[in-house]
């Protein structure tokens, strides 16, 4: 298996960065509290030493990202290894496993999306501990919805969760809330999303051509009629024949004629069907 990321990239901070202080053990980075492996080793905490911090960053990489990022080369890690102060300074959950090295959260910088990610893995039987939907409301690309993933040396659960502000998505996984968590949800459902809000595009049908869809009332397809020349052509219009198919795309409803119409007559027609059924 490649290896893709560094250790470098896997402590680096865009936190500290952004205030221009270093890491990798810059004196600065350690002035407030930054992000070196090892830095919070208490002779009591021997699961704090660096060697074994590294170890657990190269197990995770080895385990989960590095496969992930063949499969979707687009994956790029924004946060691996998280020193106590910087967890703390960025708002991560007490006892986040980033602090140990065990987690890293993952985005796509193009065109997939986090939860085919997520999918992914439950699909592909991969070990780990904890993954996390993180905050699918946020939508897709590099400052959207990310993936954290979790590998730890032994007792790996495969927990899958969500994260999210969204009370409504939290109602449709119909679970536990606990604050923005939701445990052991089976996949990433990204209609849960769609159907949410108004602004965004309706799910998509299984039929090419399909203009509406109503979930119970089957597909309502738009069927349009081209003549050969363009006499019968009036601008703005369409010819169009209204038919419903059900789930397994079985006509239950068609209309009789072609009719012409623009756009605010073809919905009259597709409420008509909808009467029909
Ligand atoms: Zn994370």
């Amino acid at each position: 298996m490649a290896t893709f990321f560094s250790l470098k990239q896997c402590i680096y901070s865009s936190t500290l960065d952004k205030n221009s202080i270093f890491y990798c053990g810059d004196e600065e980075a350690k002035l407030i509290g930054g992000n070196v492996p090892g830095d919070d080793y208490t002779p009591d905490r021997p699961d704090l030493e660096q060697e074994v911090i590294i170890t657990n960053i190269n197990n995770l990489m080895n385990k989960c990202v590095n496969p992930i990022k063949t499969q979707y080369p687009d994956v790029v890690i924004t946060s691996v290894y998280r020193s106590k102060t910087l967890n703390k300074y960025i708002g991560g959950v007490d006892e986040s496993q980033h602090m140990y090295g065990y987690a890293s959260d993952l985005v796509s910088i193009n065109n997939f999306k986090s939860y085919e990610i997520f999918n992914w893995v439950i699909d592909q039987n991969i070990d780990f501990d904890q993954m996390i939907w993180e905050f699918p409301e946020k939508g897709n690309g590099i400052n959207g919805s990310w993936v954290h993933i979790s590998y730890k040396s032994n007792n790996n659960r495969r927990k899958t969760s969500l994260a999210s502000k969204s009370s409504t998505l939290h109602k449709k996984y119909g679970g536990v809330q606990i604050g923005e968590y939701q445990h052991d949800i089976k996949r990433a459902y990204p209609e849960y999303i769609m159907e949410e809000s108004e602004n965004v595009e309706p799910p998509v049908s299984k039929h090419p051509n399909a203009d509406q869809v109503e979930k119970g009332n089957g597909f309502y397809v738009i069927i349009e009629k081209q003549y050969e020349n363009d006499t019968y052509n009036v601008s703005d219009s369409r010819l169009i024949s209204v038919e419903v198919k059900d789930e397994d795309m079985n006509v239950i409803y068609k209309s009789e004629t072609y009719t012409y119409v623009n756009e605010g007559q073809q919905q009259t027609l597709i409420d008509y069907a909808k009467k029909q059924i």
